[in-house]
Formats: structure tokens, C-alpha cells, sequence
């Protein structure tokens, strides 16, 4: 878990100048990544991580990402690894 959270915190805001612009939005920035990597049944936890995506200014594009990357675990854009992959699949099928 410990290399997953590092993983969030970088990819989120690597803090040099390779960091995309929306990174350096994210309202997640400086706070601990464990918070946007609960056990996703612990559904008081997973909507303290989402509350905080859904007021951040770049959660489309940290969506998108996630989506790109295939991000297998944590939230990212407000959405959890069950519902991203609930996503791709609907993309697949509309494709
Ligand atoms: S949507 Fe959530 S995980 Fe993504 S950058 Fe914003 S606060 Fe961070």
C-alpha cells in the first residue's frame, strides 16, 4: 500500500515543472494521499475523499487520467476504482 500511496502523491503533483497544469490545481494538494486510497467499503472514508474532488477545480481531468491510466486503485476525479471500471466498460460499449 505504502508504493500506492507514494504513486498518488506523485502522480497527482510531482512539483517540478513536468507536472501538468491541472496537477497543480488539484485540491488535493498537500494532503495526506492515504485519504483518497480507503478501503472501499468503508463508505464514511470514501466520501471524505470524494467530498474533497468535488469541490476541486481539475476533477474532469483527474477523472480522465485515471480512466487513461487505468488507475486500479484510490479515487481520483471523485470516482472510485469500482466506478471507473463500471466507466470504461460503458465507454466500451458505446465505442
Ligand atoms: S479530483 Fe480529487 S484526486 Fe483528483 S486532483 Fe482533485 S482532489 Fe485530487
Amino acid at each position: 500500500m505504502a508504493q500506492v500511496l507514494h504513486l498518488h502523491r506523485l502522480v497527482v503533483d510531482r512539483g517540478d515543472e513536468t507536472t501538468p497544469a491541472w496537477r497543480r490545481q488539484a485540491a488535493c494538494k498537500g494532503l495526506d494521499p492515504g485519504i483518497f486510497h480507503p478501503d472501499e467499503e468503508d463508505v464514511a472514508s470514501v466520501e471524505a475523499a470524494v467530498a474533497i474532488c468535488r469541490g476541486c477545480p481539475v476533477r474532469q481531468s483527474c477523472f480522465e487520467y485515471a480512466i487513461a491510466s487505468r488507475e486500479p486503485d484510490g479515487v481520483w476525479g471523485g470516482r472510485t476504482a469500482r466506478e471507473r471500471r463500471r466507466e470504461i466498460r460503458r465507454r466500451r460499449r458505446t465505442a
